[in-house]
C-alpha cells in the first residue's frame, strides 16, 4: 500500500459540527491559549471530562490561514490534528481511520481489506508518531506519580536554559518545549513532588515576564 499524502485540503481545518472539531489533551489547553493570545485569536474550548477537551470551532479554525492554506502553528498544533486522519478511541485505544480525508476514501478498500494492522506505522509516518504521543500521554497521567505541568515565557535564552537545567537536575522532566510560534514560550512536565517554593523561587524573577505551574489532574 503506498504512503498515505495529505493533499492539503481543507476537512482537517473546516468544522461544521461541534463533535468533529479537535480534541485536546489537558495541556495543550493552556499552551494553545497562549498562541492564540500571540497571534490574536480568540478560542473557546469545552470540556470532555477526564482531562479532555474539545476546541470548539464552526467554520474554520482560528489558526487557519486560508489565503496560504495551511495551519497557523503547523509545528504546534493539538496532537489530534498532527495525527488526523487517524483516529484514537481513548477509552479502548482503539484506531480506525475517517472517511472524511479523501486520502483515507480513496484508499478504503485496503484500508477496510484488515492488512493495513502491521503496516499503519509505515503508510501514517508522522500521523503515527503524534498517535503515540497521545497514547503515552494517556499512559503517563494514567500513573499515581502527581505531575506538574510548567509554563513560563522569557525572552533571555540563558536564562530560560539556567532554569530549564535547574529544574532537571533536581526533578525528571518528561517533557521540555521551547514554542516556535511564541518567543521565549517553554512548557515543562515535571514528575513526583515537587516543592512548588524552589520552583516558584526560580521563576520569580525580571527576566521571566510570565510564569504558571499547573497540578495535572489524573485521568481516571
Ligand atoms: S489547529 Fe491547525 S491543524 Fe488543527 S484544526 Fe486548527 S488550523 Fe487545522
Ligand atoms: S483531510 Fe486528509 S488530505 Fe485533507 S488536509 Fe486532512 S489529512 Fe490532509
Amino acid at each position: 500500500m503506498s504512503k498515505f499524502t495529505c493533499y492539503r485540503c481543507i476537512h482537517c481545518c473546516f468544522f461544521t459540527e461541534e463533535r468533529e472539531s479537535p480534541v485536546l489533551l489537558w495541556h495543550e489547553v493552556l499552551y494553545l491559549s497562549k498562541l492564540g493570545e500571540h497571534l490574536k485569536v480568540k478560542l473557546n474550548f469545552r470540556s470532555l471530562g477526564h482531562g479532555f477537551y474539545r476546541l470548539i470551532v464552526s467554520g474554520f479554525c482560528s489558526f487557519y490561514d486560508v489565503a496560504s492554506r495551511a495551519c497557523r502553528i503547523h509545528r504546534e498544533k493539538p496532537l489530534s490534528c498532527s495525527m488526523f486522519p487517524l483516529l484514537i478511541e481513548l477509552n479502548s485505544l482503539e484506531v480506525s481511520t475517517s472517511l472524511i480525508c479523501p486520502w483515507v476514501y480513496e484508499n478504503r478498500r485496503e484500508l477496510l481489506d484488515g492488512s493495513i494492522g502491521e503496516k499503519l506505522e509505515e503508510v501514517f509516518h508522522n500521523e503515527f508518531k503524534a498517535l503515540r504521543e497521545v497514547v503515552e500521554w494517556v499512559y503517563t497521567v494514567s500513573n499515581e506519580t502527581p505531575k506538574l505541568a510548567v509554563y513560563f515565557t522569557s525572552y533571555f535564552k540563558n536564562v530560560a536554559s539556567e532554569v530549564i537545567k535547574a529544574v532537571s537536575e533536581k526533578y525528571r522532566v518528561i517533557k521540555i518545549t521551547e514554542s516556535s510560534v511564541v518567543d521565549g514560550f517553554y512548557y515543562l512536565l515535571v514528575e513526583g513532588e515537587v516543592d512548588r517554593d524552589y520552583l516558584e523561587n526560580l521563576l520569580k524573577r525580571d527576566e521571566i515576564t510570565w510564569y504558571k505551574l499547573e497540578k495535572v489532574p489524573p485521568i481516571t
